[in-house]
């Protein structure tokens, strides 16, 4: 395992920006140089530790105040923590990164689609419900995401493959020290 201590990367986007994609590439490689990873996904994180929270603004807190503290621990354990949601709040955010940086490094990665571009994709098929309405509260639709405005990383994902989004990620942290460069093999 590294010595270098643990950290949290943590995406932020609208639904459908490449959260997930891009932290499922992003694990792996830091798997290969050594990091333990462990992955927070907002959408599983519901389903355990926020089951039974909904969309109101102060359930969207709650739900990332739990991630952040869980992030924070397994920080302190000297895990990559990979956690994906979109937390739309730039309070929470902060309030959640001021808990991980007790432990280690907190790098904010803004995973960035326009909403255009994320309900043309419609990973999951919630733009369109939401666009007609069946759903209510959609983050980017009819419910606030606030953009960062001091992100450590920024993705400009429209002009990018998931790799190549990956590939700025890794040289990221890189470049910060928190990852071993790549061994060539
Ligand atoms: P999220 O976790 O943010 O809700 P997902 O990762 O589930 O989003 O879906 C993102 C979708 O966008 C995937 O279908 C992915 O292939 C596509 N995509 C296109 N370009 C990129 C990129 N540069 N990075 C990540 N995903 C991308």
């Amino acid at each position: 395992m590294s010595d270098r201590g643990g950290f949290t990367l943590w995406f932020t986007g609208l639904s459908g920006a490449g959260k997930t994609t891009i932290s499922h590439i992003v694990g792996p490689e830091l798997e290969r140089r050594g990091l333990v990873v462990d992955y927070l996904d907002g959408d599983v994180v519901r389903t355990h530790l926020s089951k039974g929270l909904g969309f109101s603004k102060e359930d969207r807190d709650t739900n990332i105040e739990r991630i952040g503290w869980v992030a924070s621990r397994l920080t302190r354990a000297g895990a990559a923590v990979l956690v994906s949601a979109i937390s739309p709040y730039s309070e929470t955010r902060a309030h959640v990164r001021g808990m991980v940086e007790e432990h280690g490094a907190f790098v904010e990665t803004y995973v960035q689609a326009s909403v255009e571009e994320c309900a043309r994709r419609d990973v999951k098929g919630l733009y369109a419900k939401a666009f007609a309405g069946e759903i209510k509260g959609f983050t980017g639709v009819d419910d606030p995401y606030e953009a960062p405005e001091q992100a450590e990383v920024v993705l400009e994902t429209e002009g990018q493959t998931p790799e190549e989004s990956a590939a700025q990620v890794l040289a990221e942290l890189e470049a910060r020290g928190l990852v071993p460069a790549a061994v060539a093999s």
